[in-house]
């Protein structure tokens, strides 16, 4: 069969679902199936059994009985199986409740007027074209809605009474049970010409065809038996139920034609009911799960469509790609920031393809020689593409024949570009470029610097690895997505990678005023990034030793985090040809989503400088840290005597005024309330700033120099955890009129409704720790709420992207359509903005 010659060029309209009859079942059908048997003695198909070659093959050499292909080219073909009984289908049984209750038991018409049906017809046909389907879908919500209510039929005059359905699928008229039998009758009465007002068409969908009365048997090939290795057979689920389905109609037809009495009849009809149920779908609502012997839930033809796993987000959407890996990640700050830390056996594992030529020839011998230990190769692909796995008998043979365009998968080796990727990918950012770095471990190691991105941190994150297969992409993860040269977020222009924590810390620490090394020490650091020098003096500043890792001819002046709360000149930083004269390097100018200094390099000398300074400056920060040592202690944290009796003051203040309040209790007072204790917070926290040591404070100067933690962190630690929340009020409703027990009757009071005076160094009373965990499991309970709404964000994202394509133009295409005539409509690049102002 040449394909070519069978494509067919045309637009898709539309989609159009429907139920096949059983006359279009029988059509399609190759075979009645008769027996429950598999297979014959000699381990041959059983004719008309589920296995008959009819209806497929799924054994190498056999070939089909219906189309004559072997298992390669069969597609697989319909069988049908003749119900002695029809039964619903459990998917449709909704349906059928809803017609039945809206159509004339006597005469089957929909119970709305001649007249009324002939405007709404107009309506919904005009309601598809002009407002689309989703409105026309309303439309006939509400006219089923309304016609379920009408008690008379408008055409014969029949008084209707209401069908009850019993779920899952037993409907009652009355005290009498309505059989699929007299359900299929009801429904072969309704006219076509009423059934667009169920949204249904005739040619397609039938009212009686929601009732199977033949069943379609899907083909061999979608469920395929496999052979184990002690040779016996292990079947699908599915045919596991058709098998059951079987046996159950051939009881039933001989129960009915030996004239059994009517309660086995029943039986074995319920029975058969079931069957075709979970074949159909094993959760239903009340209908006990079918399981293997093993107790393993039997799969439905429901469970491979629906859901993650599912044929459509499992199999069609989402797709499963070769060269990549996944694990857990570790921080590394020995890495650079553009590096991932690769675990060997990973590096052996997922290869990139390297051209031979004459030049490499050599060193991917050696490779091929040393498939079996790192570094090595895996497999050779010829020039015609025939692909070759090296092994200890084809090793000699593949050296023999390697020449000049041969292509050799190899391991992965350090300076190797990858793509890295975190979920949910929310942003361009959260894929990009890096390169190899392969290590002894089994995490992927990543250098905390480039975390934000990312949005990664190390409480069990795990993040991919994709190792591209073709120079295009090569050189789109080293010169566009490439880490490096995404430094600055197209957000808002700020740097996203830089210093953060410990490497602020020691860089603050080592551009102190007064910050001396021995020569010893300060060469020591400059060995560290990659500076080897024999200095001469006997000490060197921390600002001279920083002063080495900028540019000669750079100039800069701006605020530290230093100056903004000392306002000491001497923390103003300013760098003169590339000597930083004053000034503490901390956040403001080389942190994170923060710093001016990593912004100015950017723009002036471009991505790999400012690259090469930001590993610089976070490593001369950790191993100034790694001389000096930095550590915090309890005491760090004390504030006197004199600011613990204010804040008591606040408090107390603070609590007169609420039962001031409390005299007239109304929503406005609740309202009022907040507001103090917001007050008393606001009042704590200039207590604690106010008093907080300054000199020789750890916790302090990382607040200060903006390395981690700020003073509002201090309000709950050392002054008072406040006001606890539940649903953005007071918490109320324990016990009646109270809380707990611990609390008087209709005490509205700050404490009385948790307002917690303790804080974390003290300690919080019984009652206080209560009342916290409840705001705490509010908290906890919001975060596993809103966790999988990003990944559906992510799922939203990428189908409505992912053919979207910027050309060189700028222009944004999907196709042969121009979705944005200049990328993001103005062209801009807010990466090279101030800080997202423009300045023109
Ligand atoms: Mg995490
Ligand atoms: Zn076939
Ligand atoms: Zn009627």
């Amino acid at each position: 069969m040449k394909l070519e010659s069978n494509f067919v060029f045309s637009k898709i309209a539309a989609l159009e679902f429907g139920i096949l009859s059983p006359k279009m079942i029988q059509k399609m059908s190759t075979v009645a199936i008769t027996s429950s048997e598999l297979y014959d003695i000699d381990g041959f198909p059983v004719d008309g059994g589920l296995s008959d070659l009819r209806m497929g093959v799924i054994d190498p050499g056999l070939t089909c009985k219906t189309c004559g292909n072997t298992i390669r080219d069969c597609p697989g073909h319909f069988g049908h199986l003749e119900l002695a009984r029809p039964v619903f289908n459990i998917k449709t049984v909704p349906y059928i409740y809803n017609i039945l209750n809206s159509t004339c038991v006597s005469c089957g018409r929909i119970l709305i007027s001649d007249e009324h049906l002939k405007k709404l017809s107009e309506d919904i046909i005009s309601a598809e074209i002009n407002e689309g389907h989703k409105k026309k879908v309303k439309l006939i919500k509400a006219i089923v809605k309304h016609a379920k209510n009408v008690t008379v039929c408008p055409f014969c005059r029949t008084k209707q009474h209401k069908i009850k359905l019993e779920k899952p699928y037993t409907f009652f008229d009355g005290d009498q049970k309505l059989t699929p039998i007299d359900v299929l009758s009801r429904l072969e009465k309704i006219k076509d010409s009423d059934l667009q007002f169920f949204g249904l068409d005739p040619d397609y969908s039938r009212p009686e065809w929601m009732v199977v009365s033949i069943l379609a048997v899907p083909s061999i090939t979608i469920r395929p038996s496999i052979t184990l290795e002690n040779g016996q057979r292990s079947e699908d689920d599915l045919t596991h139920k058709l098998t059951d389905i079987v046996r159950t109609n051939q009881r039933l037809a001989e129960n009915i034609r030996s004239g059994a009495p009517e309660i086995i009849i029943d039986e074995l009809w319920d029975l058969l009911q079931y069957h075709i149920t979970t074949f159909i779908s094993n959760d239903s609502a009340q209908v006990p799960v079918a399981r293997q012997k093993s107790n393993k839930k039997l799969k439905s033809l429901e469970d491979r469509i629906k859901g993650k796993e599912g044929l459509f987000r499992g199999s069609g959407l989402a797709k499963r790609v070769n060269y990549g890996a996944r694990s857990v990640i570790s921080p590394d700050s020995f890495l650079r920031f553009d590096e991932v830390g690769v675990p060997i056996r990973v590096a052996m594992e997922v290869t990139r393809p390297e051209k031979v030529t004459d030049i490499n020839i050599d060193r991917m011998k050696a490779l091929i020689k040393n498939f079996n230990s790192y570094p090595g190769a895996n497999y050779v692909i010829t020039p015609d593409g025939i692909k070759k796995k090296i092994t200890d008998t084809t090793v000699s043979n593949i050296l023999d024949e390697l020449k000049s365009g041969y292509t050799v998968e190899r391991h992965l080796k350090d300076g190797d570009i990858i793509l890295f990727n975190r979920q949910p990918s929310l942003h361009r950012l959260s894929i990009m470029g890096h390169s190899v770095k392969v290590l002894p471990y089994n995490t992927l190691g990543i250098n905390p610097a480039s975390t934000l991105p990312y949005n990664a941190d190390f409480d069990g994150d795990e993040m991919n690895i994709h190792v591209l297969q073709n120079e295009e992409a090569l050189a789109e993860a080293e010169m566009i997505i490439n880490i490096k040269n995404n430094i600055v977020s197209p957000r808002h222009g700020l740097p996203l990678i830089g210093a953060a924590q410990d490497y602020v810390s020691g860089c603050a620490l080592l551009t102190a005023k007064d910050t001396q090394l021995e020569k010893a020490k300060a060469e020591f650091l400059l060995s560290n990034i990659n500076i080897v020098t024999s200095l001469k003096n006997k000490k060197y500043s921390g600002r001279e030793i920083f002063s080495m890792i900028l540019p000669e001819d750079l100039n800069f002046e701006s605020n530290s985090s230093t100056y903004k709360i000392t306002k000491e000149d001497d923390s103003i930083v300013r760098i003169k040809n590339g000597k930083l004269a004053t000034g503490v390097i901390d956040a403001a100018t080389i942190g994170r989503e923060s710093g001016s200094l990593l912004q100015f390099l950017f723009v002036r000398y471009g991505s790999e400088v400012t690259a090469k300074f930001i590993d610089q400056t976070n490593k001369l920060g950790l191993m100034t840290l790694f001389l000096m040592g930095m550590s915090v202690n309890i005491h760090d944290f004390d504030i006197p005597k004199v600011a613990n009796n204010e804040i008591e003051k606040v408090v107390k203040e603070g609590e007169n005024e609420v039962s001031a309040l409390l005299t007239n209790y109304n929503d406005v007072t609740e309202a009022k309330i907040l507001n103090i204790s917001n007050r008393i917070r606001v009042k704590v926290r200039n207590i604690i700033d106010a008093y907080i040591e300054k000199k020789n404070n750890n916790v302090e100067s990382m607040i200060t120099t903006g390395a981690k933690g700020s003073i509002t962190n201090l309000i709950p630690t050392i002054g008072l955890v406040g006001q606890q929340m539940l649903r953005d009020v007071r918490i109320s409703n324990g016990f009646s009129d109270r809380l707990t027990s611990h609390f008087k009757k209709n005490d509205n009071g700050l404490i009385a409704r948790g307002f917690i005076v303790s804080n974390y160094r003290e300690g919080l009373n019984p009652v206080e720790y209560f009342l916290h965990s409840a705001s705490s499991r509010e908290g906890l309970m919001d975060n596993v709420i809103r966790t999988p709404i990003s990944g559906y964000m992510q799922r939203r994202l990428s189908s409505a992207l992912q053919d979207l394509k910027v050309k060189d133009d700028l222009s944004v295409r999907m196709g042969s359509s121009i979705i944005q005539f200049k990328y993001g409509e103005d062209g801009l690049d807010v990466s090279a903005s101030d800080k997202g102002d423009l300045k023109l």
